[in-house]
């Protein structure tokens, strides 16, 4: 197997547009394994590692715009206040290990359908930026994932960096796993309500062959909202919120669990994170 070290962004497109069938590796957290399991044997890696561009981040306008390589830790460390749901879901991600080699790029790359990173980037409304020597497209995430495990990435295309604007609201992101810690997803949610746009944005994660937005469901918790006044949100409302998450899965049944099981616990998460999300309103 060969291993290509490329030093420089523009080495790392031209690598990958040489030999577009070689596996970029970022964290190595999920590649490694496959490569461990012999699930996966490609005629080439491209390190990703020592490309600094890809390990930072910056504003650009009203965004940020974060590099595919900057791993969870940095996130919660650097992002926290900036990118509150995606902090609190890599929060959840893995252990400190995983959280200090696994990068929210390696988590789009890997397009699982219970990857902790997608909920809370779909809610955000944030776009995930390809390039490749022919050059640079940026693709909403609710495009992105085209089913499980499968994205929009071209073979010569790399993943550069993902793009947010920051919320003026709250974020919520809650998970459900069979113990707290090192688990793959049951199902997760994640919520963000922007006070200054008055939109309600969704994310499901581990209930659909991709991870998918709630459209239905946004519109009409945007529509039912007492945005100016921030009045308790109504029962009814909270419930009627709660029923057009779950039925915008299609869950299957799986060893972490069966689909009703998968519907049910999503309505949970949705009223709860809509009741944490609007008492903690900016
Ligand atoms: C013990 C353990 C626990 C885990 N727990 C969780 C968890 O709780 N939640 C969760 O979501 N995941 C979890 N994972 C999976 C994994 O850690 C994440 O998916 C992580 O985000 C992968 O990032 P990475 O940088 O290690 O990716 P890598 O393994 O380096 O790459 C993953 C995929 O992305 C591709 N890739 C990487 N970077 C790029 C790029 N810039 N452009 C194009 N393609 C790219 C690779 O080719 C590969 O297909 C766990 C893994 C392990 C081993």
């Amino acid at each position: 197997m060969d291993f290509l070290r490329p030093s420089t962004w523009e080495e790392a497109l031209a690598a990958k547009a040489a030999h577009p069938e070689a596996v970029p590796i970022a964290g190595g957290t999920d590649v490694m394994v496959e490569l461990n399991f012999d699930r996966r044997r490609p005629p080439a890696l491209i390190d990703l590692t020592r490309v600094a561009a890809l390990g930072e981040w910056g504003t650009d306008g009203d965004e940020l715009r974060v590099g595919a390589g900057v791993p969870y830790r940095r996130i919660i460390e650097e992002l926290g206040d900036a990118l509150p749901g995606l902090a609190m879901a890599s929060r959840t991600v893995g252990s400190p290990q995983i959280r200090n080699r696994g990068t929210v790029g390696g988590n789009l790359g890997s397009a699982s359908p219970a990857g902790d990173a997608h909920p809370p980037l779909l809610a955000a409304g944030a776009e995930i930026e390809l390039a490749s020597v022919r050059g640079t497209r940026r693709v909403p995430a609710k495009e992105f994932f085209v089913g499980p495990k499968r994205s929009v990435l071209a073979p010569d295309e790399l993943i550069a960096a993902f793009r947010v604007r920051p919320t003026a609201g709250a974020e919520q992101f809650a998970k459900i796993g069979t113990r707290n810690a090192m688990v793959i997803a049951v199902c997760s949610f994640a919520l963000v309500l922007d006070g200054a746009a008055r939109r309600v944005g969704t994310g499901i994660g581990s209930a659909a062959p991709t991870p998918l937005r709630a459209t239905a469901a946004e519109e009409f918790l945007a529509a039912e909202l007492d945005w100016e006044s921030r009045a308790p949100v109504p029962v009814a409302v909270a419930a009627e919120f709660a029923r057009l998450v779950a039925a915008a899965a299609t869950p299957i049944d799986d060893v972490r669990g069966t689909a009703a099981y998968r519907r049910h616990a999503l309505s949970v998460l949705a009223r709860r994170t809509l009741t944490w999300a609007w008492g903690g309103m900016r």
